[in-house]
């Protein structure tokens, strides 16, 4: 390696270390805001993270930082691996954010650092007009910067790429075609038998105990809590700083257990992901999961493919006697099961069974679609979204905070998001047909700790951090493109055997 060279690639470790610690200050701003600021604070943080954004836009797509990642792009054979990869990366940023005038972007991270407010407040008073103008502004900014970036894409596939790189509207048109063709009968034949009784999930369940039971759930997952720490948010998610320091967050409803043991497995398994990358990412671009939709594959599997097995559900029912035993006493291990798989078509998403789940998906893939495509304005989507969900779900929304406010995802500007949900659920059950050839799963799920799950999860996925493309490292880890039907059949094979079908 040149001296030239060799001056070049530090100077490359010191343009991610600033990105790494501008990031950084953003989150923690995030964090904050998200936890445990007071409610009318959020015009500070706002002018703070619009400056932070100002100069994270500079450092990207300054001139020197073009000169650089070009420089290194020429001599990529003299670079390591590594290396190679973090110019490729800062490189597909930097294309995305050089096509968008400074102006616009620094004035569209500030409407996002208020839209958060404006919807938790639009949610909870049931006013999607006063969401409208602020969502309008979203969808319209983020449809303008897909045209700037790619003008000859469609701009819903330039967007639904920023979530999954190579994913195109016409491979989830045909994804959920699928899921459609087998959920749907599913779905049908379960309304027509005697549905499950969970009301033993619905009683009063003191916060303080929740709390201890998100602490069992985390070390049974074998998250180090030096590392990895639990708080309260409104909406769950997982925050990442370092390998060494993640966040995660969930909501305790006093009268239902079953959301937050689910919210904490979930963004347990995001959290598992993040923790698990070797330590040479660390204060490069390439540290981080690769895409949401493995990502989701990740928080989606221990969710629902281990944490609502029979296998796990039995195993952890001894300490929700021990915990609670006025509601589970008497409940068996079958019944247990049973209770936390019931299936059934409802409102909220984030509540939903592991079958109608991918129909909530569904819903708003195709509000999405269609706004990108100029075939819906904000002044439809309410009516859209009830309509959609009668068809799909056979629902009634009977107001916006139940409906088209629930979601935190498009004030947070992430439009293209939702279907790395369906897709990283089908990615998990592929990948659980694969882990099974080397792993005992049931004998693992009731041994008192998914450690073994996890090593055979991180010395596959975790440890690549962004070193390889969602699609290349799929296949990696399966030795096989991406096949939905390996989602079907476990569907099917799961709910037949729960409702008798
Ligand atoms: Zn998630």
């Amino acid at each position: 390696m040149t001296e030239e060279l060799k001056l070049k690639t530090e100077q490359l470790a010191e343009l991610q270390k600033k990105l790494y610690a501008f990031n950084y200050a953003s989150s923690s701003i995030y964090l904050d805001g998200a936890t445990v600021a007071p409610r009318d604070t959020e015009e500070g943080r706002g002018e703070a993270l619009g400056i932070l954004s100002e100069y994270t836009y500079e450092l990207a797509t300054s001139k020197e930082t073009i000169e650089l990642l070009d420089y290194l792009k020429e001599h990529k054979d003299e670079l390591t691996p590594h290396q190679a990869r973090e110019v490729e990366l800062l490189l597909r940023d930097n294309d995305y954010m050089k096509n968008i005038p400074q102006d616009e972007y620094v004035a569209y991270q500030k409407i996002l650092s208020k839209a958060d407010y404006v919807w938790h407040r639009a949610k909870e008073e049931n006013d999607y007009e006063s969401f409208k103008p602020v969502l309008k502004d979203i969808f319209d900014y983020n449809i303008r910067f897909a045209k700037y970036y790619k003008p000859d894409e469609e701009p819903y596939n330039t967007q639904l790429n920023m979530f999954e790189r190579g994913l195109t509207m016409d491979q989830c048109d045909k994804f959920f075609a699928t899921l459609r063709e087998h959920i749907v009968p599913l779905i049908k034949k379960i309304g027509e038998v005697p549905q499950v009784d969970d009301s033993p999930l619905y009683g009063d369940f003191p916060i303080e105990k929740q709390k201890e039971l998100t602490k069992y759930l985390m070390n049974y997952m074998g998250i180090d809590p030096h590392h990895c720490v639990c708080g309260e948010t409104e909406h769950p998610f997982t925050l990442e700083f370092t390998k060494d320091d993640v966040r995660i967050t969930t909501h305790y409803f006093e009268n239902n257990v079953a959301s937050s043991m689910y919210s904490v497995i979930h963004e347990g398994g995001h959290a598992l992901y993040e923790l698990g990358g070797a330590d040479e990412h660390k204060y490069t671009v390439v540290a981080g999961g690769v895409s949401m939709g493995i990502h989701e594959s990740q928080s989606r599997f221990f969710e629902n493919i281990i944490g609502r097995s029979e296998a796990f559900t039995g195993a952890i029912l001894p300490k929700f006697k021990e915990m609670f035993p006025e509601q589970f006493a008497d409940i068996t291990p079958r019944r247990f099961y049973e209770m936390i798989n019931k299936a059934q078509p409802s409102l909220i998403r984030t509540e939903a069974d592991e079958l109608t789940y991918a129909l909530h998906v569904m819903v708003r893939y195709e509000i999405e679609k269609k706004m990108f495509a100029g075939e819906l304005t904000v002044d439809d989507i309410p009516a859209e979204w009830n309509k959609l969900y009668k068809e799909y779900l056979g629902v009634d929304v009977p107001n916006d905070r139940e409906g088209c406010l629930q979601d935190s995802h498009w004030s947070g500007g992430s439009i293209g998001y939702f279907p790395s949900y369906a897709i990283g659920s089908a990615y998990g059950a592929q990948m659980l047909a694969k882990m099974r050839e080397d792993v005992d799963v049931e004998a693992v799920c009731a041994s008192g700790t998914l450690k073994p799950i996890s090593d055979w999860l991180s010395e596959r996925i975790y440890q690549y951090a962004s070193m390889y493309d969602p699609k290349e490292l799929f296949e990696k880890v399966c030795g096989a493109p991406f096949d939905p039907t390996y989602y079907t059949d476990y569907l099917e094979k799961k709910y037949s055997d729960i409702y008798n079908l």
